[in-house]
């Protein structure tokens, strides 16, 4: 028997809908790319999205077409977010920071139709326009004043601000599937091309559900949520949408995203809520301590920082809580999640730890959210004990976790339980809570036994004169594999290796210490900020360690 319950599509133009409804005076503030501050509220999002849409209609833009952009955050871009996916086309977030031949690859690939992009990537799009086989015309998202003189060739450029004021708001959301595509975003892909993740409209608003559940990321209508994670990254962690499920106030950076520039946006706009990754809060630190007439206490009003996409230093989640009484909710994810998996909320029984208790449970990358089903294994699928220390492969699965790639790319990628493998490895431990011990490409298999190359740079950057650290596994003829650690000092500060060997031996169980160490100037990256180390195996493979000869 079936239930005779409604079947009313979960749409992602009801979500601006409601918000224009409930919440229409709702600030949404940004810092434009031509300078000063900018506010709007959901009521005018709405509508500007409407007017987006016709314009698009008019373009010849149809249902399911790919749509691009370029764009930080700001309010082009989030009407952007309603008036494309609303319209049943399909929002394409293009990440900036890829390598130009990159953005080329998945602009084809994805047969993008059009392509909005910021003022700061006019020299960009003039670069790429003419390897861009599927774009029927640029769009500048600014006004006529501000419109960049550059050559797309036989491609036309548009002006933003133009189509939006030559279409009317009159238009009816169509109603269609839930599970029709809705956007789409391409992973870095440090092996290979990037691969496309196409959520839908169920996933994206389910997934909004949960980012407003307390024990989700707690977004609610109390908050004014400043949103550093970019638009192009995974959805900004679903935040613009779960935000107008909501109602909550969006703060919106641009492309100033140095600590002040930050420090400034989260006092002015009284931010109480914040998502982004670690380094952007590097920067605020270094703003505040290199500015000790500030106020920090009166300043800012943070309570809740959901910090993910590489693991939260201990060193930050204690200094929000003592510096500024804020929360910090470890939380972890992947593009192909939408991208919530865990969020390191604390439960009722950990209220009376001692608040250094307290840490160690942040530390680790939180628990699994309602939606996400989670184990972990060992390379022959064999699922592993929940007991905290046994580490293996990290596989998911849930009614937002990807079940294959745009187009086919990468062929299957479910194991016959229909779990995704993450290539993440972690631990989980009996309450739950899940630690990533590693990426399963950068584990150091020595001797058959695991070592975690993330516990013994986390270990490595607690030296007072390490800035930077990696950790990876080079030949070894005896063990297969031994860790090499490879160190930028601070500037101005001095360590030996054998000094910090000496430094991780308490830390650290003996058969992981590093058996060198090397000290170099900068390490690679890849577009999104984590390390590549792929490329620091291929620079260091012919490393020769100092036990090598030993083991022959
Ligand atoms: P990209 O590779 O494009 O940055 P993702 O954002 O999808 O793509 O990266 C997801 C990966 O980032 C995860 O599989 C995991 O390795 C890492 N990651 C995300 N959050 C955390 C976290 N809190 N701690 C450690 N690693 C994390």
């Amino acid at each position: 028997m079936l239930g005779l319950m409604q079947d009313r599509a979960l749409l992602i133009s009801d979500l601006i809908e409601y918000a224009a409804l409930y919440h229409g005076d709702t600030e949404v503030v940004s810092r434009s790319i031509e300078g000063p501050i900018h506010r709007t509220n959901y009521r005018e999002l709405r509508q500007r999205s409407k007017q987006l849409a016709n314009a698009l209609t008019a373009l010849g833009v149809k249902f399911g077409d790919r749509v691009g952009t370029l764009a930080w955050n700001g309010y082009r871009h989030m009407e952007l977010y309603y008036g494309i996916s609303g319209m049943g086309a399909v929002l394409h977030t293009i990440n900036p920071r890829l390598f130009p031949e990159q953005i080329t690859y998945i602009a084809n690939h994805a047969e993008d139709q059009f392509l909005f992009f910021d003022l700061t990537f006019a020299p960009l799009i003039e670069k790429l326009a003419p390897t861009m086989k599927t774009v029927k015309a640029f769009v500048a998202m600014t006004d006529r004043a501000h419109m960049p003189k550059i050559n797309t060739g036989s491609v036309d450029l548009l002006c933003y601000e133009d189509l939006i004021d030559s279409h009317s708001a009159d238009f009816e959301w169509p109603q269609f599937d839930e599970k029709t595509a809705s956007s789409l975003c391409y992973t870095s892909g440090t092996t290979g091309n990037p691969k496309g993740v196409l959520y839908s409209h169920r996933s994206t608003v389910l997934h909004s559900f949960c980012v407003c559940s307390r024990d989700g990321l707690g977004l609610s209508s109390a908050d004014s949520a400043l949103i550093i994670v970019p638009l192009f990254h995974a959805n900004a962690w679903g935040i613009p949408y779960a935000a107008a499920m909501c109602g909550a106030k969006l703060v919106l950076p641009g492309a100033q995203l140095d600590g002040k520039s930050v420090y400034e946006l989260t006092r002015d706009e009284k931010c109480n809520f914040s998502a982004g990754v670690p380094t952007v809060w590097l920067m605020f630190f270094g703003y505040v301590d290199q500015n000790p007439h500030l106020d920090v206490k009166k300043d800012i009003v943070l309570e809740r920082l959901v910090i993910g996409g590489s693991a939260a230093p201990r060193a930050m989640i204690e200094r929000f809580h003592n510096d500024f009484g804020a929360y910090v909710v470890h939380a972890w994810g992947m593009t192909e999640m939408s991208p919530l998996g865990t969020t390191g909320n604390l439960l009722k029984r950990h209220a009376d730890l001692p608040i250094e208790k307290r840490f160690d449970i942040q530390q680790k990358q939180g628990r699994a959210v309602f939606g996400v089903d989670m184990k972990i294994t060992d390379d022959q699928g064999k699922e592993l004990p929940r007991d905290g220390h046994a580490f293996g492969n990290l596989k998911v699965r849930g009614p937002w976790i990807t079940k294959g790639y745009f187009k086919g790319e990468g062929g299957q990628v479910l194991d016959e339980q229909g779990y995704f493998d993450t290539g993440d490895v972690a631990t989980l431990d009996p309450e739950g809570y899940m630690q990533i011990t590693d990426r399963s490409k950068d584990v150091i298999k020595s001797g058959g036994e695991w070592i975690s190359s993330i516990d013994v740079e986390n270990a490595a950057v607690g030296h007072p004169a390490v800035q930077e650290a990696a950790v990876i596994g080079v030949f070894h003829a005896k063990w297969q594999e031994r860790p090499l650690l490879i160190v930028i000092k601070k500037p101005g500060q001095d360590v030996t290796g054998p000094e910090l060997i000496k430094f991780l031996e308490s830390r650290i169980a003996k058969w992981w210490l590093p058996d060198d160490v090397v000290f170099v100037d900068e390490l690679p990256h890849t577009a999104t900020g984590k390390l590549l180390k792929t490329k620091l195996r291929e620079q260091f493979k012919d490393h020769k360690l100092p036990t090598a000869d030993a083991a022959e």
